[in-house]
């Protein structure tokens, strides 16, 4: 269940059950031509729904936290509406975000990303979040917490699936997985933002620096990828094959001590 449509005393309730928690953390940023800005934060919350879906019915419900919805997407402002965290910025939300649940007594933080960027900084974060802990003996007083990530898009079984159906169409951003997944989730939008072609088919290559550069290098915002290749249908089994993977990886980070 997400917890912004729980009331306290169901999350207190929850709590006597479980202590683990998912936290869904994408980006606002351009995804080229044919995918939306939220593509980064709307992946992570199909699979974190889909997952509560899944392991809900047979244990106790997954509590899902409210999407960190901005990331570490500076190379993006070139374009309209992409927004952007400081790496400094986004470690202080993750720390306070994860210090507030700890303060309630969730322990395990388990954190599906939809963004690559995101990555150095979120291990940045864990690494302050355990840091303010190891510099006194006794904790400084904080609860002991655990926290890991997944990419959704690098696990075994999407990544298999990408490559068997996109090939090199898949690229680096705005790939067709990605577009997938959110035009499965949001069928008429998708429709309404889809094109059969895009020129170059293959969006360029190549390194990322600042926005200036990065809008020269990649003009409409793809790094080459195909997305004209995305289709809802594949995004129902990219997601099926991604709340099963990750909801396996869940259940074992919450037997962790
Ligand atoms: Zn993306």
């Amino acid at each position: 269940m997400r917890m912004q449509l729980c009331t306290w005393p169901e999350v207190e309730g929850y709590l006597k059950k479980s202590s683990g928690i998912i936290m869904p953390i994408g980006s606002t940023e351009q995804h080229g031509p044919t995918g939306f800005i939220g593509t980064d934060a709307l992946c992570p919350e199909l699979i974190a729904d889909g997952i509560a879906a899944k392991l809900g019915a047979q244990k106790n419900a997954v509590m899902i936290a409210p999407t960190i919805n901005v990331g570490m997407a500076q190379h993006h402002l070139g374009f309209p509406g992409s927004m952007a965290l400081r790496p400094t910025t986004l470690i202080a939300v993750i720390v306070d975000c994860v210090n507030s649940l700890a303060r309630h007594g969730f322990d395990h933080f388990f954190f599906i990303n939809g963004h690559g960027g995101n990555t150095p900084t979120m291990q940045a974060a864990f690494s302050e979040i355990y840091a303010a802990r190891s510099f006194h003996a006794d904790g400084a007083g904080l609860p002991s917490v655990r926290c890991d990530f997944a990419n959704w898009w690098k696990i075994k079984s999407v990544k298999k699936l990408a490559d068997e159906l996109f090939g090199e169409g898949e690229g680096f951003h705005a790939t067709p997985s990605e577009v997938a997944l959110t035009y499965y989730g949001y069928p008429e939008d998708g429709a309404r933002v889809h094109q059969k072609t895009l020129e170059p088919r293959l969006a360029p290559l190549g390194p990322i620096y600042d926005a200036e550069d990065y809008r020269r290098r990649f003009p409409d915002g793809r790094i080459g990828s195909d997305p004209t290749l995305a289709t809802p249908d594949i995004g129902k089994r990219l997601l099926e094959a991604a709340v099963e993977e990750l909801g396996n990886d869940y259940e074992a980070f919450l037997k962790q001590d």
